[in-house]
């Protein structure tokens, strides 16, 4: 089940057989870890200057390439390749720009127990696992991943679990890292079980980048875990089309045939995806594996990443170029996480155009431009959030959401609160 490329690949390694290379487990214990070891299988060399140069970088940031991942680069066209510019370090990581922040999104502010981000009302973050199969050169938490220091034990773990356990608004939990899906298959199911034994968890969520970098570690008897555990929904990272692969390809069929549903999230990577024409190539592949995109990120603005980032108007003349020029839902979300930890914001081109008291003016895709005529009588619907005695007589016995939050609340009816003011802010201190 493997391409041309791995194939010829695979004897570079000295018990590289088939069987052994889509064993996940070989394939993590040849991963790539040092430039050395990257020189003799790609059968290359760097200078003495570069080499030290790369040396220093993999002294701040690990490195580790697994061997599947490895054999997709294209080693005649190395310095552009997709592959090569996600997996293997660079020395413009070390170069720290005015911009750059240690926790960009301020996870460890809002992490009431330490494997456990708490941001949104209804749902958390829960940091698993620590390793992942390749680091990768873009990471947001690249100065986590990898450090021995941080790999959650059982105990935190437990932790996690008992905050979720207390937390009783949270629906929905995302499981993350590094990779959730590198720990054991008995480990991943005892945290499956733990969650969902709590009454009010609705749904879990795995982040995961093994169906890109490591496609072998989506066994049978995995699939069959996250089959026990419905529903699970599983989010890949795939950030270019050249990472869809025959071995990809079965992995996703494989959860997907498991009626797992799958969603992508890419990051916007400088010289490797910040084209119209990749992106439209990556989500039909994407959607043709049955995966929904989900998010496009801007890229943080965490240490060492400088050299991957884009304006965010390479991300709106994406956007621009895929919505209503491609099936609706091929489209992600492109998403910038706040500095500070504000949560992801999403960014669009803009559609509206002009207002008046009832026409909308509003633009397409093609560059049409149109008129909406809103309703001459229309009697808004006064609500109080006592849907009980509402004309529209919706039983909703879980209309739970009690307090409405940022503009939704200055939208609605049942808040009297006419302007959301900072928490700085010198001329109310004044008063
Ligand atoms: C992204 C993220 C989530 C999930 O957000 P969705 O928009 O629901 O996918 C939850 N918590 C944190 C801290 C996140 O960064
Ligand atoms: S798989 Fe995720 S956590 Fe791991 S290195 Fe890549 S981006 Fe970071």
């Amino acid at each position: 089940m493997t391409s041309q490329s791995e194939q010829h690949f695979r004897s570079n390694f000295s018990d590289g057989t088939e069987s052994n290379w889509s064993d996940w487990k070989w394939q993590l214990k040849h991963c790539i870890r040092s430039v050395e070891t990257f020189e003799k299988v790609l059968g290359i060399q760097f200078s003495a200057e570069e080499k030290e140069d790369l040396q220093k970088t993999v002294n701040k940031f690990p490195v580790s390439i697994t061997p599947y991942y490895l054999s997709l680069i294209d080693t005649k066209n190395m310095n552009e390749d997709p592959v090569f510019r996600q997996s293997f370090p660079s020395v413009q990581e070390l170069e720290v720009s005015r911009c750059d922040m240690k926790d960009p999104l301020s996870e460890d502010a809002d992490s009431p127990v330490p494997c456990i981000t708490h941001r949104y009302p209804d749902r958390v973050l829960f940091l698993v696992s620590n390793t992942c199969a390749m680091y990768c050169r873009h990471c947001t938490r690249k100065r986590k991943v990898g450090d021995i220091d941080s790999i959650p034990d059982r105990e935190q773990i437990l932790k996690g679990i008992q905050y979720i356990k207390e937390t009783k608004q949270v629906r929905d939990v995302l499981l993350s890292g590094g990779d959730p899906f590198l720990l054991s298959d008995e480990y991943l199911d005892w945290i499956l079980t733990e969650l969902q034994a709590i009454d009010h968890i609705e749904v879990i969520r795995i982040g995961s980048r093994v169906p890109a970098v490591l496609p072998f570690r989506i066994t049978d008897s995995l699939v069959n875990v996250l089959k026990k555990h419905q529903p699970v929904w599983v989010n890949t990272q795939f950030n270019h089309p050249r990472e869809i692969t025959k071995s990809s390809r079965t992995a996703l069929r494989k959860l997907a045939d498991a009626g797992i549903p799958l969603g992508n999230q890419s990051v916007l990577l400088a010289c490797v995806n910040d084209c119209p024409r990749i992106m439209r190539a990556l989500v039909h592949k994407l959607v043709a594996n049955r995966v929904r995109p989900y998010y496009l990120y801007q890229c943080d603005l965490s240490e060492g990443l400088s050299h991957f980032r884009t304006p965010i108007g390479k991300g709106i003349e994406i956007m621009e170029s895929l919505i209503g020029h491609t099936s609706g839902f091929c489209v992600p979300r492109y998403v910038i996480d706040a500095p500070g930890g504000g949560g992801k914001i999403p960014v669009m081109p803009n559609y509206l155009i002009s207002w008046s008291t009832n026409k909308v003016i509003l633009r397409n895709y093609e560059g049409i431009i149109t008129t909406y005529k809103e309703p001459d009588s229309y009697k808004p619907i006064f609500c109080n959030r006592d849907c009980e005695n509402c004309d529209l007589q919706l039983s909703l016995d879980d209309a739970d959401e009690q307090k409405a939050l940022g503009v939704e609340k200055l939208l609605s009816d049942s808040d009297d609160a006419i302007s959301l003011i900072p928490a700085e802010n010198e001329r109310t201190d004044r008063r």
